[in-house]
């Protein structure tokens, strides 16, 4: 994955491993109908200024032919978060991020990437990158970062580790999330009953993973991201 980046624009392509751009194969077989919303490999979208990422109230409504009811349904937006000094392009693709060097509480996130009417987003691009238990972030290699896309249902599945705090924030978790036509939306997680959220100036309670403790030293967290899905 490359990402090319000027002052205003993120442009990003995918591949998978031996080079074949990313919706190829898809194309190939879905034929004409999906050449026609799907470019080759690319996921280039404006980067959205901030002040207008956040909150925006989306509303959709499906009307059924049958019943005349209204069944859609109404959510917001994640809310945008700054992306902080130490993202870095070309993470690997994983969905787990611990291995025999990385130490501390092991956590499984899980969740959907869902479109502001509920329907969720299938090939989603979800790239996370956070501190390690001691709270520090690797800015030469890509431990403790990796990006992953959707399943058919719009599922992701992260394992990692309880990120460590370090001065000026609370604990958290940086994530980048963007449907195949939607824009880039660049968020943080956070985590229930820190001290520091009550003075962290970023802190959004919207963001909060749903925690449970697995009563095996390990813990379990639910987030959906709700995206503009292009
Ligand atoms: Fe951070």
């Amino acid at each position: 994955m490359t990402f090319t980046q000027s002052s205003n624009h993120i442009v990003k392509r995918a591949t998978r491993r031996g080079g074949i751009v990313r919706f190829g194969l898809g194309l190939v077989a879905a034929g004409g109908i999906l050449a026609a919303s799907l470019a080759p490999g690319v996921l280039a979208q404006a980067l959205q200024p901030q002040s207008s990422v956040g909150t925006i109230a989306a509303t959709t409504s499906a009307v059924s032919t049958t019943a005349q009811m209204t069944v859609g349904t109404t959510q917001t937006l994640t809310v945008a978060q700054t992306e902080g000094p130490y993202f870095k392009t070309n993470s690997p693709e994983r969905t787990s991020l611990v291995d025999e060097t990385v130490q501390g509480t092991v956590l499984t996130i899980t969740g959907q990437v869902l479109a502001a009417d509920g329907t969720p987003v299938a090939n989603a691009l979800v790239d996370f990158w956070q501190a390690n238990a001691s709270g520090a972030y690797d800015n030469s290699g890509y431990n403790l970062r990796g990006h992953q896309y959707t399943d058919a249902n719009g599922y992701y599945t992260l394992t990692t580790v309880v990120p460590g705090l370090y001065p000026g924030r609370t604990r958290h978790i940086h994530v980048k999330v963007q449907a195949p036509n939607g824009p880039l939306l660049t968020t943080q997680l956070y985590f229930p009953g820190e001290a520091r959220n009550a003075t962290d100036g970023i802190f959004d309670p919207s963001l909060v993973l749903n925690v449970t403790d697995n009563g095996d030293g390990t813990q379990a967290a639910t987030f959906n991201f709700i995206v503009n899905a292009g």
